[in-house]
């Protein structure tokens, strides 16, 4: 019990010390996942010789036709074409150099050791550089390269001289060294066909007759793990331990490796074997290691072990997908349907029948009885007996009875003849009232207590195809994939119908799993469908999906989703399915598993149910044309994690490589910048995703398409500071998960050409100044003119204005005088200057009121000038203007100037007098006035001296009395005074 106890405490310490990433010993080697590279994909030679991995983690291949650098995706080849002035050809050896790069032996050609280091070939100094035939080479720790050649073992000291170790010895001399082991004590082990000799200085020891080894050629050597020496050669395999070899098998060992979890792997003739715990495992050409293999065996740094043979490069890793097929047992390798039955293993339905897997290997189980063959399966099921419900391609369904129970129990069917619509049943589902239902090329049929009891079809409501999957959620509904649509069965029968003409965004609905939520995925042949609150949400290219069409949709024990198509299995991340629903994110990261990751087939099969299986181990079973595919979630999660190298591999300034160096200068004239870089994951390359930019020239970040390219040409970069940055992470890339990202840089100076250089500034800020002080000048000058312009415009505006107000006071003034004058004119006789009549009526109109108001007396006349007419037919008109003009002056001046008194012009040679004044005085200033005229003397035009009189007719207002009535009493009277004589005044 103790020692069980402390072996398991070993196990796991042991577990616990060996990186995460080593070949899984637990699997069978069958499980492993082999890639395979030739001549076709850039190795220079098919035969491979040597293998090895430098520091950065490039892998070497050495050949016939020169070496090749492998990233994991591409070779890079050197050989005489593509390396100038150096013959790599004949490559039998290959390994790092301890100050770094890779030393290399060459053939025949140009013969010697040459180092890469650093993008840079050169040959060894000193002999070493033209060694011939070199097949073996290794450094011991003390920094001596041993060279194993076909004549000798020669010894490279670090100071560059070579020894010929080998010549002194009899049994090393002129003999080829098969196998070389520094040890650390400066001793070194070395092999031929004699056997294996211990080189003790300078002395050859023949140390395998020492420690028992028969005779044997000795073609590897290495130091094990488990302690002590492991040698193999033409006669087997030993294991040297205190002094003593033991035999670990007596097969040829061609190659030897103990890998790092302590297996021993063993080039033989009928494979590779894996030697674990006394037992081995044979990989051989069953399983696609094909090709005699060659010395070539290596374990490159991730645990992954890479086998050179005459067919090429092959690796052997253990991703997290593998694939079960023939080898396994498997009958047929079309997988339709797998099922996990309760203690009873897995079943696997194909077209040969079903066959049971149980502890690692698969068992074939008849379904033949009554006559009739094993049939095509195409569908699986559960039944609540712990028996098995099998759907076939032309037989129907037959119960395969749970073989605990009872031994004897035989198989029945459900049939044609049963009264089953069709033997072509592609779904199946047991349900709780013990019913099951039948999916197939006629609809979908229900079965209970011995007989068909119902069939439902499109005339029920049922999408008018094949039914290709059934699945039952909570509250019993029942939902149907169909090749035309899906459908949903509530449990009180009642059908709801989604076809591609009524709402359904795809044609076929090959799976359905429901959702914690109460929502419904789908796959269909248009993507991933999601049904919630009665909507479609749908997930496709679009998205991200690399193929459309869906077929078995299983969640893992994280949460997320894993789905089934043509195109391998794609792993769809839950958290990311909500995010782009909820429009946070745009597509969705899918990882893809396809055969390159060990799906023995990227064409997954659908149409058939259940086409896959989550197992209760957590594994998921996926179905494929060729054969199973089995993924384990967790370790695909743990793949993603893997570290990731990542190498600057050149940088080249106009075709002109540059050393590899983290800062470079450019001249200001560099037009053209590659840089070329590569991640390095050789477990899952294909994975690798890159982004880069050069900081101080790309805004953003540059996604290089799938992780194809692995370069960065820039053409037109600015003078300055420059960094260019690339990383590199597994898909998905999810560049947030800076854990996981890994970053190179590189810096880049460019000069800037003359004109931008710091003279050129100064002189390009003194001509601004310049220019500047200049435009000032100008501007100042202009300023001073425009406003000398303004104060002259204001000047003119201000006495344009003054004028104008002038102007206005002139005009206003005018206007006045105007006004004035028309004031006078409307009330004067513009020839006497007399009142005119409408000044004398008005007078009169006021002289009648104020007599009526106040009794003020009105005496009015009209008074004529005499015998006028003949004044102006004596003189002329213009001379009787005068006259009137004079005889007007007189009346006004002799009986005018007085208050209330007014004398107007009435009309022609006629005046009008208004006085009020009484009778009397009014009378007597008459009389004076006609006195006056009369004796006045006016000068005539021919010097005679000429009199005027006038005739006046006064009368008096009496009351009662209109003007009208005045004024003709008045003339009337005028008219008596010129009858009686002229020249006197009538007032009666
Ligand atoms: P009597 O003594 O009967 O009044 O004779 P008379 O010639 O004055 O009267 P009559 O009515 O025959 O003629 C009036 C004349 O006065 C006729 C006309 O030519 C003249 N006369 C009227 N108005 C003016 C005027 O404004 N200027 C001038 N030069 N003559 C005028
Ligand atoms: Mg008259
Ligand atoms: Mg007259």
């Amino acid at each position: 019990m103790r020692c069980l106890l402390t072996s398991g405490l070993c196990l796991l310490a042991l577990l616990a010390s060996t990186p995460s990433w080593a070949l899984d010993p637990a699997r069978k080697v069958e499980e492993y996942t082999l890639a395979r590279w030739t001549m076709e994909d850039g190795l220079p030679h098919n035969l491979v010789h040597a293998l090895s991995q430098d520091a950065d983690g490039y892998l070497w291949a050495g050949t016939w036709e020169g070496a090749a650098r492998f990233d994991g995706r591409r070779f890079t080849q050197y050989d005489a074409g593509t390396v100038q002035g150096m013959e790599i050809e004949g490559v039998r050896a290959i390994t790092p150099h301890p100050q770094g790069g890779m030393v290399l032996s060459l053939g025949r050609v140009g013969p010697g050791l040459v180092r890469f280091h650093q993008g840079r070939w050169q040959r060894l100094p000193g002999p070493a550089g033209t060694l011939p035939d070199v097949s073996v080479l290794r450094f011991g720790p003390d920094g001596m390269l041993w060279i194993g050649t076909d004549h000798s073992l020669f010894r490279l000291d670090r100071d560059g001289r070579l020894h010929d170790v080998g010549s002194a010895h009899a049994r090393l001399a002129n003999e080829r060294v098969l196998a070389i082991l520094p040890l650390s004590d400066g001793q070194v082990l070395v092999g031929n066909r004699h056997g294996l000799f211990r080189i003790t200085q300078g002395r050859a020891i023949d140390w395998g007759r020492g420690v028992g080894l028969p005779g044997t050629s000795v073609l590897a050597i290495q130091r094990s793990r488990w302690g002590g020496i492991l040698v193999g050669g033409s006669g087997g395999a030993w294991r040297i331990e205190q002094g003593r070899a033991q035999q670990i098998t007596g097969t040829r060992a061609e190659a030897m490796l103990e890998d790092r979890n302590g297996n021993l792997w063993i080039s033989t003739l009928d494979g590779l074997r894996r030697y674990g715990q006394g037992r081995y495992e044979t990989l051989g050409e069953r399983h696609g290691l094909m090709g005699r293999l060659a010395p070539a065996l290596f374990e490159d740094r991730d645990g992954l072990l890479w086998v050179g043979t005459t067919n090429g490069l092959f690796r052997i890793s253990d991703g997290p997908v593998f694939g079960l097929g023939r080898s396994n047992g498997l009958r047929d390798i079309y997988v339709r349907a797998i099922i996990e039955r309760p203690d009873q293993g897995i079943w696997i339905g194909h077209p040969m029948g079903v066959d049971a897997w149980e502890n690692g290997r698969s068992r074939a189980v008849s379904l033949a009885f009554d006559g009739k063959p094993d049939p095509s399966v195409l569908s699986m099921a559960n039944a609540r007996d712990g028996g098995l419900w099998v759907g076939t391609y032309d037989q129907g369904v037959i119960h395969l009875p749970a073989a605990a129970d009872n031994p004897q129990a035989l198989p029945w069917r459900i049939d044609e003849a049963r009264g089953l619509p069709s033997n072509h049943v592609r779904a199946l589902l047991e349900r709780a009232d013990g019913s099951l239902w039948i999916g197939g090329n006629e609809g979908l049929s229900v079965y209970r207590e011995g007989r068909i009891v119902r069939h439902y079809s499109a005339a029920d409501g049922l999408p008018d195809g094949n039914v290709y999957v059934l699945y039952e959620t909570g509250e019993g509904r029942l939902w149907i994939g169909t090749s035309n649509g899906m459908a949903m069965m509530q449990r009180d029968g009642s059908l709801r119908a989604w076809t591609p003409d009524s709402g359904f965004p795809a044609v076929a609905a090959f799976d359905f799993l429901a959702d914690p939520d109460g929502s419904l995925w789908i796959a269909t042949d248009r993507g991933l469908l999601h049904w919630r609150d009665g909507r479609f949400m749908q997930f496709d290219h679009r998205q991200g999906l690399p193929n459309n069409r869906l077929f078995r949709l299983l969640e893992d024990d994280n949460g997320d989703f894993w789905a089934s198509s043509n195109r391998g299995v794609f792993r769809i991340s839950r958290p990311a399915l909500t995010a782009v629903e909820n429009h946070h994110l745009a597509r969705l990261p899918v990882e893809a598993f396809t055969h390159a990751d060990g799906l023995p087939s990227s064409q997954a099969n659908g149409a058939s149910a259940p086409a896959g299986w989550r197992m209760r181990d957590g594994k998921l079973w996926f179905a494929t044309a060729n054969g199973i595919g089995v993924i384990d979630p967790d370790d695909a999660r743990r793949q993603r994690a893997q570290g990731v190298t990542l190498v600057m591999e050149s940088v080249e300034a106009d075709g002109r490589v540059l050393p590899l160096q983290p800062r470079h200068e450019l001249a200001a004239d560099t037009r053209r910048v590659v840089i070329r870089f590569t991640g390095l994951n050789q477990r899952a390359p294909e994975r690798l995703r890159y982004r880069y930019r050069m900081v101080g020239f790309d805004r953003d970040w540059i996604e290089t398409d799938n992780g194809i390219t692995h370069a960065a040409v820039y053409t037109n970069l600015p003078p300055g500071q420059l960094r260019f940055e690339v990383q590199v992470m597994n898909a998905p890339a999810d560049w947030s998960k800076q854990d996981t990202v890994v970053t190179q840089a590189v810096a880049f100076d460019k000069a800037a050409p003359w004109w931008l250089r710091a003279w050129a500034m100064v002189a390009y800020a003194l001509l601004l100044a310049l220019a500047g002080w200049a435009i000032l000048l100008l501007a100042m000058r202009r300023q001073r003119r425009r406003q000398r312009r303004l104060e002259a415009l204001v000047e003119a505006r201000t006495s344009e204005l003054s004028d104008k107000n002038a102007q206005l006071e002139r005009a206003s003034e005018a206007h006045a005088h105007l006004l004035e004058q028309l004031a006078y004119q409307a009330g004067h006789d513009p020839l006497t200057r007399l009142a005119n009549r409408r000044a004398g009526d008005a007078f009169l109109a006021e002289a009648l009121e104020a007599s009526r108001r106040e009794g003020r007396p009105l005496c009015v006349a009209l008074l004529d000038i005499d015998h006028f007419k003949s004044v102006n037919d004596r003189y002329g008109h213009a001379f009787g203007d005068d006259v009137l003009s004079q005889v007007a002056a007189q009346a006004q001046r002799l009986a005018g100037a007085q208050e209330g008194v007014l004398i107007a012009r009435y009309g022609g040679e006629e005046f009008l007098v208004c006085q009020q004044l009484p009778w009397t005085v009014a009378r007597a200033r008459l009389e004076t006035l006609r006195e006056g005229i009369a004796q006045a003397s006016i000068d005539a035009p021919d010097g005679s001296a000429l009199r005027c009189t006038v005739s006046i007719g006064m009368a008096e207002l009496q009351p009662g009395q209109d003007l009208r009535d005045l004024l003709r009493e008045a003339d009337e009277r005028l008219y008596r005074a010129k009858e009686r004589g002229r020249d006197r005044l009538v007032s009666n």
